[in-house]
């Protein structure tokens, strides 16, 4: 079983074209969504009294969520960002960590025997507190973001120790190790203990290290670009569920990983929050996985 821990947010997101307000988003949201199209999928994460039921029913009926708690007194975690015209860069406009801020670590029974584990982006501290309640998962990949290495990079570095394979993006591996060359940051996170990293470049692509290769791939080329929000968690999800589908992580399942995590990425920024990646099928991702395999062969 996978098990996916992190944020279940209402994000406020703002381009120059377009504004949603308090939307379903957050990493765990992104990450499950996207790794549920592989394998079965157990959300792991809180919410508060505010979380709209047409969200709860929406994520019930794609997820195990009885690792969902909401909670009566608090709000739910709300992320306000906006992008420039480019839609590249984000800027974080307001944090609200909310109910996240004192989540009390615990997992249902049947989370316990969990073999798969994604950390998505969340507190490192808490992430660490979830890892030591499995059983002994025979694979944990985790993600981090800019917020939690500004603020607990010590703590970041010892959750990266503890994990087989780590995801992050290019700034955020650059910020980490005060590093400019990418290639040198993902030596270094490997350096710390992961068996294998992966840097996210956005419409630039992504990169994987493992046993001292390489693999650059350069990203599903989509023309529909509305809110890059989720792309990060989606490749994530879809990366950790293909290789929990596979139950192998060699190099060519790695990369098989890749081109996955990159075609989930590619559908997530077509629409605003979750819209488009919720309502993609089976048929869907075979197609893009045809077509990027075409463009990649020469
Ligand atoms: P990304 O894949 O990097 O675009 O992740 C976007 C998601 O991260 C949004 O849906 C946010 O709700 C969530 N998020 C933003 N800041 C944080 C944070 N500090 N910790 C955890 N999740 C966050």
């Amino acid at each position: 079983m996978l098990t996916i821990f992190g944020t279940i947010a209402l994000d406020t997101t703002r381009t120059p074209f377009h504004t949603v307000e308090r939307t379903l988003g957050g990493t765990a949201t992104f990450a499950s969504i996207s790794a549920s199209n592989y394998v079965p999928t157990s959300l792991l994460g809180t919410v508060g009294h505010d979380f709209p039921a047409a969200y709860l029913e929406l994520l019930k009926n794609r997820l195990n969520i009885r690792g969902l708690t909401i909670s009566q007194t608090e709000k739910t975690f709300h992320y306000d960002s906006s992008f420039g015209f480019d839609l590249a860069k984000r800027t974080t406009n307001k944090t609200e960590l909310n109910v996240i801020a004192n989540y009390q670590s615990t997992i249902p029974d049947d989370y316990i025997d969990s073999e798969y584990v994604y950390l998505a982006n969340n507190d490192p501290v808490q992430n660490m507190n979830i890892l030591k309640l499995f059983s002994g998962p025979k694979l944990v990949i985790c993600d981090t973001m800019d917020f939690w290495i500004v603020n607990k990079r010590d703590d970041v570095i010892k959750m990266i120790k503890k994990v087989d394979g780590i995801m992050l993006n290019e700034s955020e591996a650059k910020l980490l190790f005060k590093e400019n060359n990418i290639l040198k940051c993902a030596r270094l996170l490997v350096s710390n203990g992961p068996a294998f990293a992966v840097i996210n470049k956005g419409e630039n692509g992504s990169l994987l290290f493992h046993n001292d290769e390489f693999f650059p791939i350069a990203a599903y080329p989509t023309e529909i670009i509305k809110d890059p929000t989720g792309a990060g968690d989606s490749f994530g999800g879809a990366f950790t569920g293909y290789l929990s589908q596979q139950e192998k992580w060699d190099l060519k399942t790695l990369k098989n990983a890749m081109i996955h995590g990159n075609i989930m990425g590619s559908f997530a920024i077509e629409d605003y929050g979750v819209e488009k990646l919720a309502n993609i099928n089976a048929e869907d991702i075979q197609k893009r996985y045809q077509k990027y395999k075409e463009i990649l062969t020469f």
